[in-house]
């Protein structure tokens, strides 16, 4: 039977209650227990896969598929599991299934209404996760900030599953900001106050509070919100600004929070089972050497479009002993063939990551050209595969206008082209060929050294391929398709010979890269800026 832990936000958003839900899995892990995490999105649509990276940053794919929100990502780190579909629930999702079920009859005339049938779909959305993963706890976070209109019947139906469980199976932990007032620095627990009695006005009574603050959270504060917020004060913690995200389930430990979930639970007995984190936080925090990727792409303002891509080069630089700056470049930048030079000959290491659409294709063709020529560690993930072969076909076969139909559906070389299945598709969500597919390596290639075996299984989200035509003579050209999908014949992996590090994918390695296990691809990556 699973236990459950609720982590709602208060007060603002942005304060981080996703790296706090993941925090609590990664201490629950260390004890021995294993954990499945979801996130409640309120928003209505079906999910992120059709939203602007400039709205909601990056769409993170589970390997069966799903097209999640940003913060999977973060648990998947923490954590260090493989999530399903499961773990992503959006108020779309929810209103579709109930509608479907609608119009088949499936309510036999009844009323139709958001109690019972809307939270019975959002409360069959954790039993199925807890059913499925068979996990010890499960943990939901709840998007958005207590007192929207549209996380109602979320909170509606964790309150129902808080009532229809064992008092010690369910858990509230709700996250606020403490404000700090200008000039007096006087720190502020009447927001707190507020969304404290806001839940309650919702059923929910909060067993634990995690605090953001730019001040430190005393014993006197803690004491005022027990006394207000009817909570003992050890079930008050503060989540202190660290200098890396992974410090935070220690930074929790230390305040004696896992030791009060368990008792909670009732699960006191538990011993720390490991303390790996701990040493790899260590380890990270030792790093002396410091490197500059170039990271070309066309959402680069909003940093948080590539948080996976960055994650995986933070944390493969911090293993390898060192600190990962990142230098943002906006791709249309690079076709200006003046800046070329300017702004990519002090880099370690250039990164072309996924993207869709035309702008800042040719400045991202041009840094691949750069890397290729200059000998400059180079590594394309999706989009950043494409304009490789964008760029060899133009201008080592000397292909004039070689493109990918997405940009130009009537060029005479199409290298980059649609599959025959996804010709006369024509709706956007959900369609691309998303999730886990196995890859081949070659024999005797950079890319077989670095994963050390012959199949791989990667996931994936991207709608145009490798157009084979054009193989034999890349191949010829000194191209190496070092993965194949053998199922379908689609390339998965390219390199250059004779190169520090020329490697593009298909696939999107960044997903599967952990701070306790860092991803093959990135490993090679890093180490081959570090060599530069
Ligand atoms: N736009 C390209 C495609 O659809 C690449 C997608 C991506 O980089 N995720 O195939």
């Amino acid at each position: 039977m699973a236990k459950y832990i609720f982590v709602t936000g208060g007060v603002v958003s942005g304060i981080g209650k996703g790296i706090t839900a993941a925090s609590i899995g990664r201490m629950l892990k260390d004890r021995g227990l294993t954990v499945f995490m979801q996130k409640f999105d309120p928003y209505l649509n079906i999910d992120p896969g059709t939203m602007s990276p400039y709205q909601h940053g990056e769409v993170f794919v589970t390997k069966d598929g799903a097209e999640t929100d940003l913060d999977l990502g973060h648990y998947e780190r923490f954590i260090d599991e493989e999530l399903t579909k499961r773990a992503s629930i959006t108020t779309g999702k929810v209103y579709s299934k109930v509608i479907n079920k609608e119009r088949k009859g499936d309510y036999n005339g009844e009323t139709v209404q958001v109690i019972p049938h809307i939270t019975d779909e959002i409360k069959n959305a954790v039993y199925k996760a807890a059913n499925e993963s068979g996990a010890d706890i499960i943990i939901t976070e709840i998007g958005g900030t207590v007192g929207d209109i549209e996380s109602l019947p979320f909170l509606e139906s964790i309150r129902q599953i808080h009532s229809e469980n064992k008092q010690d199976d369910v858990l509230f932990v709700h996250t606020v900001l403490v404000p700090q007032i200008p000039g007096s620095d006087e720190l502020k627990t009447k927001p707190t106050q507020h969304s404290f009695k806001e839940l309650m006005s919702n059923g929910i009574k909060t067993d634990i509070f995690v605090i953001r603050s730019d001040g430190e959270i005393t014993d006197q504060i803690k004491r005022k919100i027990s006394l207000f917020c009817d909570v003992p004060v050890e079930a008050i913690v503060q989540s202190k600004n660290v200098e890396l995200i992974y410090e935070v389930p220690l930074v929790f430990k230390d305040q004696g929070l896992d030791k009060y979930i368990l008792k909670k639970l009732n699960l006191e007995d538990r011993k720390l089972s490991t303390n790996s984190w701990e040493e790899m936080v260590e380890r990270f925090k030792s790093a002396k050497k410091e490197i500059t990727i170039g990271l070309v792409g066309k959402y680069v303002e909003l940093h948080d479009a590539y948080l996976s891509v960055i994650q995986a080069l933070f944390d493969a630089g911090y293993e390898n002993g060192a600190k990962v700056n990142i230098e943002w470049i906006n791709a249309e930048s690079l076709e200006d063939k003046e800046n070329l030079d300017k702004n990519l000959k002090n880099l370690d290491g250039i990164i072309v990551p996924g993207g869709f659409g035309s702008r800042g294709t040719d400045g991202m063709v041009a840094a691949s050209r750069y890397a290729r020529e200059n000998n400059v560690p180079f590594f394309g993930i999706c989009y950043g595969m494409q304009v490789v072969l964008i760029d060899l076909a133009r201008n080592v076969l000397g292909l004039e206008g070689a493109n990918s139909t997405e940009i130009n559906p009537d060029t005479k070389y199409p290298v980059i082209d649609l599959l025959e299945n996804q010709e006369n598709i024509d709706e956007l969500g959900g369609t691309l060929r998303l999730g886990n597919y196995e890859c081949t390596l070659k024999e005797g290639s950079r890319a077989k050294s670095l994963y050390g075996k012959d199949k791989i299984l990667e996931r994936h989200r991207h709608r145009y391929e490798f157009n084979n035509d054009f193989k034999e003579d890349l191949e010829k050209a000194g191209a190496i398709f070092s993965g194949i999908n053998e199922e379908n014949n689609l390339v998965e992996i390219i390199e250059l010979e004779n190169h520090k590090n020329f490697i593009a994918c298909q696939f999107h390695p960044e997903f599967k890269s952990r701070p306790n296990n860092i991803h093959p691809l990135f490993d090679g990556f890093i180490k081959a800026a570090l060599d530069k």
